[in-house]
């Protein structure tokens, strides 16, 4: 009886599968479907035929829930198999490859002209069971074997192609550590490996008891920043609450450009790097309890200066958030371009591109409502966006705005895309902000609020940017005046 159990469980499991992948294909054929459709509505409205793409793939993203860039990644998937390779399509449909394994042939396949890829699915033929079984990596070799064979020029120029993709990335690591990854030509990838490792056995003859990989991380950070230590003279911009700052609190703070680091860390750093006791130089400033009000806008900031080392530059940055909903709170400007100020406190609040699901770092700092509509350059109707989503924006049929429901909740946006969708986005939770919405409602923060706004209204009579002040901080608690 439980062996029949068992044996059902699994063939449903089975037959999900085979529906996943036919789930796949399907949205494959209509993926390519709207990419044809756009294409025809766009050219009858007389848009250029090199830019008849834009945006195609970001709505794809938007309706699968995925970033622009794996947007595009699908709709090229899309094409491939139901423009150029039937044979892979038809084993889709049927569950003999699943979405990840098509690609895996649509990748290796790429560097092919149309009719070389045809053959190549023609001859590896998956809706004939030729690849059931095989790994991933085997069923790479079908591919490239079968790829190679036909077109031995296009390796060569995809070698060259790939040096273009050279780059350097960031991502974090456990234990508030990271990789910082660099993809390079071979060549400049073992002589930098080289160069180090010479170094740290010329250190290590001379007596340095370091571990090899330490000395050449050392080296590493010191050539390349300029600095040995590596992080003087470079701003980090820490994003914390007060509390974890002066009052030991658990509350993690936010490193731009890393992500969520623990609150100690963010405090041995700053203590760290300010050398003598920062919390004192802070409180010495007024910074840490008399609020902005007393503070003395001009000059609250410490920095080498307040700790008494003015060689060190240590910056802090104090961004003051609305209790209870822990949007940041605006300011306007008259200027067309973002000022520095406000570019920093867009930064600050939105972290990376504020396109749904978009993890790409922030470029350009937009006007929500363009400026040629009458949009102002203002924290409201700003945002970070990554590059190709602020091309996209641009496209026709593109429309974004404020958020209406924004109010009191963290800073909001809507994005509407040709087809008549919208899209929200809301800023991340800064440090001592929760996902979930606080109630708003109670009386002692409502008094607050009030307090905020008489105290903005100073600061905009004064003439002074709140943001260049220089500490993080976070009024809920450090504007209890
Ligand atoms: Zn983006």
């Amino acid at each position: 009886m439980a062996e029949q159990d068992g044996a059902r469980l699994i063939d449903e499991i089975r037959a999900l599968e085979d529906r996943k992948s036919a789930l796949a294909a399907r949205q494959a054929r209509l993926a390519v479907a709207f990419d044809q459709l756009q294409r025809r509505q766009q050219s009858e409205v007389g848009i250029p035929a090199d830019q008849l793409e834009a945006g195609t793939g970001a709505q794809i993203a938007l309706a699968r829930r995925e970033s622009p860039a794996k947007g595009n990644r699908l709709l090229g998937l899309a094409k491939a198999l139901v423009i150029e390779m039937p044979h892979s399509l038809a084993a889709l449909e049927a569950g003999q490859l699943n979405e990840w394994r098509a690609t895996l042939l649509v990748r290796e396949t790429a560097c092919l002209s149309s009719a070389d890829r045809s053959s190549v699915d023609e001859e590896l033929a998956p809706d004939a069971g030729t690849l059931t079984g095989l790994g991933d990596r085997a069923l790479v070799a079908a591919a490239r074997t079968a790829a190679y064979r036909r077109d031995p020029r296009s390796v060569t120029q995809r070698a060259a192609h790939a040096a273009t993709e050279r780059h350097v990335s960031l991502r974090p690591a456990p234990d508030t550590m990271c990789y910082l990854t660099a993809l390079l030509p071979v060549s400049a990838g073992v002589a930098v490996h080289a160069a180090l490792r010479r170094h740290a056995d010329s250190l290590r003859s001379d007596g340095d008891e370091h571990s090899r990989g330490q000395i050449m991380a050392d080296a590493l950070v010191e050539r390349t920043t300029g600095t040995p230590g590596g992080i003087t003279g470079i701003e980090i911009q820490l994003i914390m609450t007060d509390r974890t700052l002066f009052q030991d609190d658990s509350e993690p703070a936010r490193l731009p450009g890393y992500g969520i680091v623990p609150a100690a860390w963010a405090r041995t750093i700053i203590r760290d790097t300010a050398s003598s006791a920062p919390t004192a130089a802070a409180r010495d400033a007024g910074i840490a309890d008399a609020g902005i009000a007393d503070a003395g806008i001009a000059d609250a900031g410490f920095a080498g200066a307040a700790s008494g080392n003015a060689a060190v530059n240590t910056w802090l940055r104090r961004l003051y958030t609305a209790p209870g909903s822990g949007d940041l709170i605006a300011m306007d400007s008259q200027a067309r371009l973002f000022p520095a100020g406000l570019r920093r406190f867009i930064q600050a609040r939105d972290d990376t591109c504020r396109t749904p699901y978009c993890d790409a770092p922030i470029r350009h700092h937009d006007h929500i409502i363009p400026w040629h509509e009458g949009g102002t350059t203002s924290l409201t109707n700003g945002q970070g966006l990554g590059e190709a989503c602020n091309h996209t924006k641009e496209a026709p049929g593109w429309t974004a705005a404020p958020s209406p429901a924004a109010g009191l909740r963290r800073h909001g946006t809507e994005l509407r895309t040709p087809t008549g969708h919208s899209y929200q986005s809301t800023a991340p939770p800064l440090p001592g902000t929760r996902l979930d919405l606080l109630n708003v409602q109670s009386r002692g923060l409502r008094r607050r609020l009030r307090r905020h706004a008489k105290v903005l209204k100073r600061a905009r009579a004064e003439g002074g940017w709140l943001l260049e002040l220089a500490t993080i901080g976070h009024c809920v608690g450090g504007c209890r005046a």
